[in-house]
């Protein structure tokens, strides 16, 4: 089995198939061998789980997952991979590999064709450009998933994971908290992946909840003011959402009045409940 974390067994690897990184693609490899396992275990994998992994790369996470669960699926949508993929996960009857942007991808089906009677977690190194849609995709569809343990770059792990009501607290959050618990796991420095990113990563968990956190009248609603809110930086929450929408200030300064808020209030001081109140009163 080739020793996937070890740079010079991944250059030859790569070199003998002509395969070059893009970075369009987001392809920063992990090398630190005790980075996959510490994801594994974290994500609690054992003989009674299929795994969905986003993005194999070459490999290195989908061995680590496919040595603990039932079965995996990996979604890759670089064609110029699966030759290096058949090899270096050539002797594994339990992997399966896909190759389709994740983001076009029928999730539900294909977890119920793959995993049926399994539980189910998806891991991956998200490929950075679209980690909030690829999160978004997984949250929004209600999937069956037990959990999501994924790497992110830090400064996105604390977006994802900040309480709505909190600075760093951004139109994620909000969304990730209504239909998630989320924690950081831990972070992973640049020299943990080849080419080394220019920022340091994090790996964090979201557990998806069946229930969420508050009900507002309408879903799309409330996400539409969430949107709305954090579309204009730098804007007062009234502002922004008048703006945002197309609604006359005035009604927003009532709304905002009626719930007993500054009308100064930023975006990222309204909790997750006063946010559903809102859209509730507009
Ligand atoms: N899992 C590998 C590792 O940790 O070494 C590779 C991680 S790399 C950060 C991200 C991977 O996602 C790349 O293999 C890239 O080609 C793939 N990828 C990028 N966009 C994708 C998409 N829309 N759908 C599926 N895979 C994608």
């Amino acid at each position: 089995m080739p020793n996937l974390t070890d740079l010079k067994t991944v250059r030859a690897l790569c070199e003998r198939h002509g395969f070059s990184l893009s970075k369009g693609f987001g392809q920063n490899f992990i090398v630190n061998p005790g980075i996959c396992p510490k994801m594994v275990e974290a994500a609690g994998i054992d003989r009674s789980f299929g795994v969905l992994e986003i993005g194999p790369g070459i490999g290195v996470l989908t061995k680590e997952a496919a040595l603990r669960a039932v079965k995996v699926v990996a979604v890759e949508i670089d064609r110029r991979l699966l030759p290096l993929l058949a090899e270096t996960l050539g002797e594994f009857d339990n992997i399966k590999v896909i190759n389709e942007d994740v983001l076009r991808l029928d999730l539900a089906a294909l977890i119920q064709q793959e995993f049926a009677g399994l539980r189910v977690a998806v891991v991956a190194n998200l490929p950075y450009y679209i980690t909030s849609p690829i999160l978004m995709k997984l949250l929004e569809e209600r999937l069956p998933v037990e959990s999501i343990t994924v790497m992110v770059q830090k400064e996105a792990a604390e977006r994802i994971c900040a309480e709505p009501g909190t600075r760093s607290a951004g139109a994620i959050s909000f969304a990730v908290q209504y239909y998630a618990r989320s924690k950081i796991l831990f972070t992973v420095s640049p020299g943990s992946f080849t080419p080394p990113p220019k920022v340091t990563s994090a790996v964090i968990q979201l557990v998806p909840q069946r229930e969420p956190p508050v009900h507002p009248v309408s879903e799309e609603r409330m996400f539409a003011v969430i949107r709305a809110a954090f579309g204009q930086r730098r804007k007062t929450a009234v502002n922004a959402i008048s703006a945002g929408l197309g609604l006359p200030k005035q009604r927003l300064q009532q709304a905002v009045a009626a719930l007993g808020l500054d009308e100064r209030i930023r975006p990222e001081q309204l909790t997750l409940a006063q946010m559903a109140s809102l859209s509730d009163l507009l």
